[in-house]
């Protein structure tokens, strides 16, 4: 029954003690934020840390709410993050997908092709192998390197001295091969030429809403064998992660801000001194700041332009930001057994040929969309298979850019309202289509999201999921760093996901310790582990 559903975000409330100095403020209670103070606490006594956060709940992007009785999630799925949770002793019961990790249709013309991805590097290889024998030298050449690749990352020092710095072409002469090389370079390096198996492939790129030939070809591999090693969601709908983590940094002594925007980050003399909040008198001072939300209002809106080189701002200027979403949230009828559909998977994926993402990602950076009947790309995502509530289907479209969707929002709701609805159809009819036979008449609410949606939510103007785009020109020591130029202030941008997002907690913990924690590694290796 509609209002009835008590959600674990629901059970999180402020603990602010108005203390007048801290030795950590941190903005924005998402999971970097989350990892940020979580980390901090364990690894240090008696620290006044404060989380401050302009939502009312914790989690930002990893949320679940509820409309008429209905259940809806933002996220699908968790990559391997059992060793962070189990140093954060964190208790929360994941369903481990074992058998195919993503059902993936291709459609061409009035053709189709449908690939079940297994779950693990090896059963990957050895299903490609059988579908395209012709590439099987190929294919098993990708896969090993890829193995190889990922496993030098983790070698690597994400906080480096000079002598790291010197060891780096000896410790990871792959990850040094590949910091300028596109995922469809990778592919090209590999001789994998078949368009068939470039477009499953390929379909890893897109995890990040960037195509492959822009992307990050070491990303493109970290998020393709970290998802496809092990991956999971929660039984329980997916705010229970970040109010569990909430509930984990209270209990360490963490003070939490709810529902207050920080609206300044104070400067005096170029070192960060505190935050300010919407409507507040005082200012709430710091020895250091983490931000992590969107790095231009941070630092051009938070910290202002007076306060920043002008090689800085520049840099700011020509961060491309990821893609948005949209979304069409479904709750169903009883007349449906999803059960019987196919559809319990991490992801359904469905997109038209190789060169769909190229030309959606195009359109976006154009501020278009290129979205139609022949071009598309969607995830179909049935969360209420896992959690047993009333049925409930996702159906969403990246990349969407937020183009006229904030203006007509604020300025033209009536024409907000058709192009929401519009665009909803438009999903819908693929989702039933190519995974729902039926689909229209069985929906009783349907709750939909638009780049305004998401950039209302987040904070970031340009609606992205993604955070900076995974772009190959904004990988690795060309992302901005995680020291800005003010001191005291941090901005750690490692990567997105809910694993990039954990890392940028460990990361820049490790950093505010010298290494003491993590030991400069660029994934989680905490030191006497
Ligand atoms: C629809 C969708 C599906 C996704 N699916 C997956 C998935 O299945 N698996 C996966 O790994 N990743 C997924 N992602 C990506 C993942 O959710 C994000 O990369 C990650 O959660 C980002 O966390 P964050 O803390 O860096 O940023 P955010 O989640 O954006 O958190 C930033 C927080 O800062 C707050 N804030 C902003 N401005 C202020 C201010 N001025 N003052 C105070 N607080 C402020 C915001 O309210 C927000 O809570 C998905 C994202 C979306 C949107």
């Amino acid at each position: 029954m509609a209002g009835k559903i008590t959600l674990e975000k629901d059970k999180i409330s402020s603990n602010y003690q108005e203390h007048d100095f801290y030795d950590l403020i941190i903005i924005g209670a998402g999971i970097s934020g989350l990892s940020t103070g979580l980390m901090w606490l364990k690894n240090t006594q008696g620290k006044k840390t404060l989380l401050v956060e302009k939502n009312r709940y914790p989690g930002g992007y990893v949320t679940a709410y509820e409309r008429e009785g209905y259940v809806f999630e933002t996220t699908q799925l968790f990559p391997d993050i059992i060793a962070i949770l189990e140093y954060l002793d964190l208790d929360i019961k994941l369903k481990p997908y074992t058998g195919a990790f993503m059902r993936r249709i291709v459609v061409d013309g009035d053709k189709l092709e449908q690939y079940k991805i297994p779950t693990g590097s090896e059963n990957f290889s050895e299903y490609l192998c059988g579908l395209f024998p012709g590439e099987a030298a190929n294919i098993r050449r990708f896969v090993n390197y890829a193995v190889d690749l990922f496993s030098q990352v983790r070698r690597l020092k994400a906080i480096r001295t000079p002598l790291d710095t010197l060891m780096t072409p000896f410790r990871a002469p792959k990850v040094v091969a590949c910091l300028n090389l596109t995922y469809s370079g990778l592919l090209d390096k590999m001789g994998i030429k078949d368009p068939r198996l470039r477009e499953v492939l390929e379909t890893f790129g897109a995890f990040s809403g960037v195509p492959s030939d822009r992307a990050s070809s070491i990303l493109a591999v970290g998020a393709m064998l970290s998802s496809m090693t092990q991956c999971f969601r929660p039984y329980g709908y997916y705010d229970e992660f970040p109010a569990k983590l909430a509930t984990l940094y209270q209990r360490l002594g963490g003070e939490l801000l709810l529902g207050s925007p920080v609206e300044r980050i104070v400067v005096e003399n170029g070192a960060v001194t505190g935050i300010r909040i919407a409507g507040g008198q005082r200012t709430i001072r710091a020895k250091q700041v983490v931000t992590t939300i969107d790095p231009n209002v941070a630092m051009r809106q938070l910290v202002g332009d007076e306060h920043l080189p002008a090689t800085y701002i520049k840099r700011l200027e020509d961060t491309i930001m990821s893609p948005s979403s949209f979304n069409v949230s479904l709750g169903l009828d009883n007349g449906i057994d999803l059960s019987k559909l196919d559809i319990d998977y991490p992801y359904n994926v469905v997109s038209t040929g190789l060169g769909t993402s190229e030309k959606l990602f195009d359109a976006f950076l154009a501020g278009e969309n290129a979205f139609s009947d022949t071009c598309f790309h969607a995830a179909l995502i049935c969360p209420s298979l896992t959690t047993g509530a009333k049925n409930t289907v996702t159906v969403r479209g990246v990349p969407f850019g937020i183009n006229d969707w904030s203006v007509w929002r604020k300025e033209d709701p009536a024409r907000y309202k058709e192009e929401k609805e519009r665009w909803a159809d438009f999903f819908i009819k693929i989702a039933e289509k190519y995974f729902i036979p039926g689909l229209a008449k069985h929906i009783v609410v349907r709750d939909i999201s638009t780049p305004a949606t998401y950039a209302r939510w987040s904070g970031s103007p340009t609606g992205s999921i993604y955070d900076m785009a995974s772009l190959v020109t904004q990988f690795g020591p060309k992302r901005l760093p995680m020291k800005t130029p003010i001191a005291g202030l941090l901005q750690p941008k490692f990567a997105h996901s809910i694993y990039g997002s954990m890392n940028n907690g460990i990361q820049v913990v490790d950093l505010m310790l010298d290494r003491a924690f993590n030991g400069g590694n660029s994934l989680f290796m905490p030191r006497g582990k």
